[in-house]
């Protein structure tokens, strides 16, 4: 059964096999210096996962992602046990990239496409407690205990380890009942405050919620609920100092739920426990809402399958688009989204009302209209004027991305000039009268394009 006896075997069988003796070498070095050495938190989690639920269930667990704690002997120059394991380590695989987190005492071991280990990346801390000096403030560190370093962390089921080195190498080290918990598929906070200290572990619960197929422990769901009713994210919103550091962390979860396959069902609980209030008070998952995100990501899926747009920044900019302009503007701002979403936000009216104008006016406006009118903006500011607008807005933009967009002449500029045209200002009108003539189908190849052009821009006759 897992965690009764040695988990070092079932580490060899379910790690790459360089991961795997990526690990050994790291124990052989803390151990010759007298530290413990840890595997803590996702892999642990992960690696019940594979071994209890099956490898095929589980095909988007890699281990690319590797945790480790060094436990030393709790005095003040052990701090930088990590940092010198780190170092250590480099001197043993010389392709990998070493970056040191000062502050936290904090290393990390990063590989890209590396023939063996391909894209790993490894942090290695040193045992620590977190102090959190008032609520979502940013936590002070201090050097600890393996105990009290797993003490720290959000959920039970992320706070189960792995001893790699001696004595009793591969022994599961469970303080907080995380195994029960993978059991029971139950995803259970640490402490209390866990929520009120920092407000990203909501977003946290939710992601593992819905990943992994769990329930939100009951009590967890209490302590999350007031946490958000006690106005954790006001304090957050209103405290200058942690504003930044906890708004990038909270940014990356966003992220991260946003860009993820089960976007649908952590928005909806997100919504749920009023969890949208950490982006602005007032916000909240509508059914109109709820149907604009779903038709922008139908849009993106159909017409943008190659992701050249960040569908999750879409996503976060439709649901700030239910906002009053000046909100959405500071929100966007304070996420520190990019320039054109946060212009793209505070003109979304703007566009709106320009757009309904130019279209809106004519009875039912032809296919060149629809294309000079809408080519000036930007795509991705175009999908959120369609998600948010009215049926027939909507058919018009579809029209325009799926149709019209593809739509060329055959004849360029250089034919143009092939065929005597004097290259000038009235080159570009021409360009557009003809593209113009293409859209409304009056022309379907190049020798009707030229009698067009003949008929329309007669060059003149040569004495
Ligand atoms: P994933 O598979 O999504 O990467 P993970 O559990 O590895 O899951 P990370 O974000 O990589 O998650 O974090 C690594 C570990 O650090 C977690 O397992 C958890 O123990 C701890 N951790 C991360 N963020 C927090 C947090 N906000 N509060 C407490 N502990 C955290």
């Amino acid at each position: 059964k897992f965690g009764q006896g040695n988990l070092l075997e079932l580490l060899k069988t379910h790690l790459p096999a360089a991961t795997w003796q990526l690990l050994t070498t790291a124990a052989c070095q803390a151990q010759a210096r007298g530290w413990h050495l840890y595997l803590v938190g996702g892999a642990v989690r992960d690696l019940w996962l594979r071994h209890s639920q099956g490898a095929k269930k589980h095909q988007n667990i890699t281990f690319q992602d590797i945790d480790l704690v060094v436990d030393g002997f709790h005095t003040k120059a052990d701090v930088g046990a990590g940092v010198e394991l780190a170092q250590a380590l480099q001197g043993d695989y010389p392709g990998a990239r070493l970056s040191v987190h000062g502050e936290f005492q904090t290393a990390a071991l990063l590989w890209h496409k590396d023939p063996q280990l391909d894209s790993l990346w490894v942090d290695i801390a040193t045992a620590r407690t977190e102090f959190y000096p008032y609520p979502a403030a940013n936590p002070e560190v201090e050097a600890s205990s393996i105990r009290q370093d797993l003490y720290r962390r959000d959920f039970t089921i992320n706070a189960l380890s792995i001893r790699l080195t001696n004595p009793s190498p591969g022994k599961l080290l469970d303080f907080f009942g995380g195994m029960n918990d993978l059991h029971n598929q139950q995803v259970r906070v640490l402490h209390a405050n866990s929520f009120i200290e920092d407000p990203t572990r909501i977003y946290r619960a939710v992601r593992f919620v819905v990943r992994l197929g769990f329930d939100l422990e009951p009590q967890t769901e209490t302590y999350i609920r007031y946490a958000i009713a006690s106005g954790v994210y006001e304090r957050w919103r209103l405290t200058e100092h942690p504003t930044p550091a906890l708004t990038t962390r909270l940014k990356a979860e966003l992220s991260i739920i946003l860009k993820a396959p089960y976007w649908k069902g952590a928005l909806t609980l997100l919504a749920d426990l009023d969890a949208l209030k950490c982006l602005h008070p007032e916000l909240k998952l509508t059914e109109q809402l709820w149907w604009q995100v779903r038709c922008l990501s139908r849009w993106l899926r159909w017409l943008d399958p190659e992701r050249q747009l960040e569908h999750w920044l879409l996503r976060l900019g439709i649901l700030l688009g239910a906002l009053p302009p000046q909100e959405r503007i500071k929100i966007a701002t304070g996420l520190q989204l990019p320039k054109t979403m946060i212009d793209g936000l505070a003109n979304l009216e703007t566009m709106e009302t320009a757009i309904a104008k130019s279209l809106g006016c004519q009875q039912c406006p032809g296919p060149s209209v629809i294309y000079q009118t809408l080519k000036g903006y930007d795509r991705a500011n175009l999908f959120l004027v369609a998600a948010r607008g009215h049926k027939v807005l909507r058919k018009q933009i579809w029209f325009y991305f799926s149709q019209l967009c593809q739509v060329s002449p055959f004849l360029t500029g250089h034919d143009l000039k092939a065929l005597g045209y004097k290259p000038g200002p009235q080159f570009k009108q021409i360009l557009t009268d003809l593209l113009n003539a293409c859209l409304d189908g009056q022309l379907g190849d190049r020798q009707q394009e030229e009698a067009w052009l003949n008929a329309h821009y007669p060059l003149p006759k040569k004495v």
